[in-house]
């Protein structure tokens, strides 16, 4: 068993993995940055580290160098690297084995191989995925993206081979506009992954994103714990999910997981990793990509599987074996995920900053809240806005809707301005209510946001 982690994270999963490893009995260690000296996630963990002075040029939690030194300093037996910053970069998957540290998911190798999304749609195409007509591969030139995009018909979309979090991605309609994009796409590939090739997709106008939780071990077991909605999206980035999904029935979920595992498969996937695709309205889906850490969605997963993904990924990386197969796992109920963002929705979803003043938060059995916020916690542009995860379970869909709302109802914060009054506007409208909703929806269907 693993005895000892350093978390390389901060904020509500910080303190989600500090919750599980402590429950599992291994030590926990944080780290300290000057910018929030005083945070929450801090008082979760066994030990606190201070980040050592460097010349600030690298963030803290993306300075490989210093998370390899504390964690050897310490003699700290594994790294867990959350979402986020360095969760899917394999040069640190890569740093930890070389210095006999615990890596807390898939090796490099893997992370390498679907951190290339041009890389990762060859081996799903080759386990028989369907997939969107493509490039083959990144393309070369103006002209070969000219070419491509006559061949699959437009509209398309220019996606970063290295691209993550929604950026690096234009979506092309016509010809003319074509160049232009071309070469943004490459400089902001450039500029945000220091890798300027782009690879070119058809795009679908209105898909839904449904993605699948994978679970593997290192002994050759891959089994899949259902789907994710993620629908709900403004800019490519996710603000509300659910599990099950609305939108499959359980021969549809069938073929979906049987794809996702042959991939999973394919590539000797080990630990937790989510296969992701597009469904269209003819629920034909294809495959997108698959991601190789711990989403900030899982606790949707959490909840219709009785299980902890926390706990299977330190268990995996152990070198256990999963406790069961697939035929044992059941999914049960409805769960719904609000993403709680500091942000002005009236203001167009623009950050808001500030001390929190007061925060009540609804209590109950159906509720689980994860954040990493207590009042006179400062919320600064330095981090991601999101503050907090309000996640709810009903035995139907319509019970989580309402016993959502009445949460959000119950959630009070002062100082500053929330998504809240965005999710209740989504839970209150019929589309999303009628479950046939896609990625277009907060765009189209959702006429005032509050
Ligand atoms: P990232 O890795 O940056 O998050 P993804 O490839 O996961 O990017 O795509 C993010 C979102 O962009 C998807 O959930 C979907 O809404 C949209 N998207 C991506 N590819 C397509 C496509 N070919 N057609 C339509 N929408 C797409």
């Amino acid at each position: 068993m693993i005895k000892s982690v350093l978390i390389a994270n901060r904020g509500e999963i910080a303190i989600r993995i500090a919750r599980t490893a402590k429950r599992m009995g291994i030590v926990t260690y944080a780290i300290r940055t000057r910018k929030e000296p005083e945070a929450v996630y801090l008082s979760s963990v066994d030990f606190v580290l201070d980040f050592p002075e460097t010349d600030g040029k690298v963030s803290e939690f993306l300075d490989i160098d210093c998370l390899i030194y504390l964690a050897r300093e310490h003699e700290i037996e594994s790294i867990h690297p959350g979402y986020g910053y360095l969760s899917e970069n394999a040069e640190l998957a890569e740093r930890c084995r070389e210095n006999g540290i615990i890596f807390i998911g898939p090796s490099p190798e893997v992370i390498r191989l679907m951190s290339d999304k041009v890389a990762a749609k060859e081996i799903a195409e080759r386990s028989g995925v369907p997939m969107l007509g493509a490039s083959k591969g990144a393309v070369r030139n103006i002209d070969d993206a000219r070419e491509t995009a006559d061949k699959l018909g437009y509209p398309v979309i220019i996606k970063a081979v290295s691209g993550g979090g929604g950026r690096g991605m234009r979506i092309v309609r016509k010809k003319s506009e074509l160049s232009q994009l071309y070469k943004l796409a490459t400089a902001e590939a450039q500029v945000a992954f220091n890798d300027p090739s782009v690879f070119i997709e058809k795009y679908l106008e209105s898909p839904k994103h449904i993605e699948f939780q994978i679970v593997a071990d290192n002994h050759g077991n891959v089994i899949h714990l259902g789907e994710r909605e993620c629908s709900i999206q403004r800019k490519h980035q996710k603000l509300m999910e659910e599990a099950p999904s609305p939108a499959l029935d359980d021969r549809l979920r069938k073929k979906m997981a049987t794809a996702a595992v042959a991939l999973a498969k394919a590539a000797r996937y080990q630990n937790l990793g989510t296969v992701e695709f597009l469904l269209d309205s003819q629920k034909r889906f294809y495959f997108m990509e698959m991601n190789t850490r711990i989403q900030v969605e899982h606790p949707v997963t959490e909840e219709i599987t009785g299980l902890d993904l926390v706990e299977l990924q330190f268990n995996i990386a152990a070198g256990r074996k999963l406790p069961f197969r697939q035929s044992q796992i059941r999914l049960t109920g409805w769960a719904i995920e609000c993403r709680i963002n500091a942000e002005d929705v009236q203001a167009g979803f623009t950050p808001s900053m500030g001390i929190i003043r007061r925060l009540r938060l609804p209590q109950g059995n159906h509720i689980r809240i994860e954040t990493g916020i207590a009042p006179g916690s400062e919320i600064t542009p330095f981090f991601d806005s999101m503050v907090a995860k309000l996640i709810v379970t009903g035995e139907t869909r319509e019970q989580a809707i309402e016993r959502m709302l009445s949460a959000l109802e119950r959630f009070h914060v002062k100082g500053i301005r929330t998504t809240v009054p965005f999710c209740k506007a989504v839970l209150h409208n019929d589309t999303y209510r009628s479950g046939d909703f896609d990625t277009s929806f907060v765009e189209n269907r959702l006429s005032s946001p509050i």
